[in-house]
């Protein structure tokens, strides 16, 4: 296998001035991995509404990302050093970075129940620990994701984070075949991806968004598309679910982050449905509508949430896409173009996922 050469500098993607969504491309010195880590040549990298999040601080988070932070937390790319004592993975091995850079992968509460995103000791990639938006990246040996042959490395990017997400929620929510599934934010990055698992699982499935994302999302096989904007009260957009699936959804995928968007789901779901948050609110605590406990049991309703997968999700995620399942929609962009990218995320234009170059 031929291998890549190491080049002399790291171009990265810094924020230069958190909260706004200015960024620079800063070139740093490649650092040497020591014990137990790996130098990953980075390839390609997702972006995601997270990193949006992150640079802005919408999520309220007590300590925001610092200037001179380098973003991102989906990427792919190859080893090209060990450091001492490592010999796995191989150098010239392809692997992917998400959104949890490292975990202890010993602890009873997370790590050994396959919370490793939620472990006290994890550093989150891309938020004070140095992310996936540059071209060398200093990884824990044993937690990045090997990545099957066969594989389109650019596609993969967004699936260590949105798509390992999306096929986790559908797992831990016990979604089956014929089961109704509803997707929030259809036509976006986790979105599409979400439709795809879902139809490979043999579930049908309903997408809701913008009237301008239909072909886009009946395109990845939704069986139904809803357009929001039609609809002025969320007794009515309830009522046009209701119209597509008498007895309500099984599982709602909630990817879309607007408040509005959440107050809906709790009438989308029919008698033992689950909501799965998965989109994060901007600015904004507020409790989900209808979630009351009177409501909650008459239907026999659940409500979970997940911080993207694990380690055997990805894996799982992987093979399915290895197969041919599911195809990640996106468009590569040079690393120059982030802060208009966080930019179109804010209009919510933008049709699946954006995946950097980094090459
Ligand atoms: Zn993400
Ligand atoms: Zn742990």
């Amino acid at each position: 296998m031929a291998t890549t050469t190491k080049g002399t500098v790291n171009r990265a993607v810094q924020y230069a001035d958190p909260p706004s969504i200015k960024t620079i491309v800063a070139e740093l010195p490649i650092e040497t991995p020591g014990p137990g880590e790996v130098l990953v040549r980075m390839l390609y990298s997702g972006v995601c509404h997270t990193d949006y999040g992150f640079c802005t601080n919408s999520f309220g988070l007590p300590v925001p990302a610092p200037a001179g932070q380098v973003g991102g937390h989906e990427g792919i790319g190859e080893v090209i050093e060990q450091g001492p004592g490592v010999t796995s993975p191989e150098i010239g091995a392809k692997v992917g970075i998400k959104y949890a850079a490292d975990a202890c992968l010993n602890c009873v509460e997370n790590c050994l129940v396959g919370g490793e995103t939620s472990c006290s000791q994890t550093k989150i990639s891309g938020y004070f620990t140095p992310g996936t938006f540059q071209q060398y990246l200093i990884s824990s040996a044993k937690y990045v994701t090997p990545i099957p042959d066969g594989i389109d490395l650019a596609a993969a990017a967004p699936l260590m984070c949105g798509g390992v997400t999306v096929y986790a929620a559908l797992k831990r929510s016990k979604t089956k075949h014929s089961d109704w599934v509803l997707v929030t934010g259809g036509g976006g990055g986790l979105g599409h991806l979400a439709i795809q698992f879902a139809k490979a699982i043999g579930a049908r499935v309903i997408a809701v968004d913008h009237g301008s994302k239909e072909s886009f999302c009946k395109g990845f096989g939704a069986d139904a598309f809803v357009d929001f904007t039609k609809f002025s009260t969320d007794e009515d957009i309830t009522a046009e679910v209701r119209r597509i699936a008498p007895s309500g959804v099984k599982t709602v995928i909630a990817c879309a982050t607007p408040t509005r968007s959440y107050n809906q789901c709790i009438g989308f779901l029919g008698f033992r449905g689950t909501l799965v948050c998965l989109g994060v609110p901007e600015n904004d605590r507020t409790p989900i509508k209808g979630a009351e406990a009177f409501t909650l049991l008459s239907n026999e309703l659940t409500i979970m949430s997940l911080k993207a997968g694990n380690r055997l999700e990805a894996k799982e995620c992987l093979e399915l896409v290895a197969r041919g399942l599911v195809k990640t929609h996106y468009e590569l962009r040079p690393m120059e173009s982030i802060s208009d990218i966080f930019k179109e995320m804010e209009t919510g234009s933008i049709n699946g996922r954006v995946v950097i170059d980094l090459r």
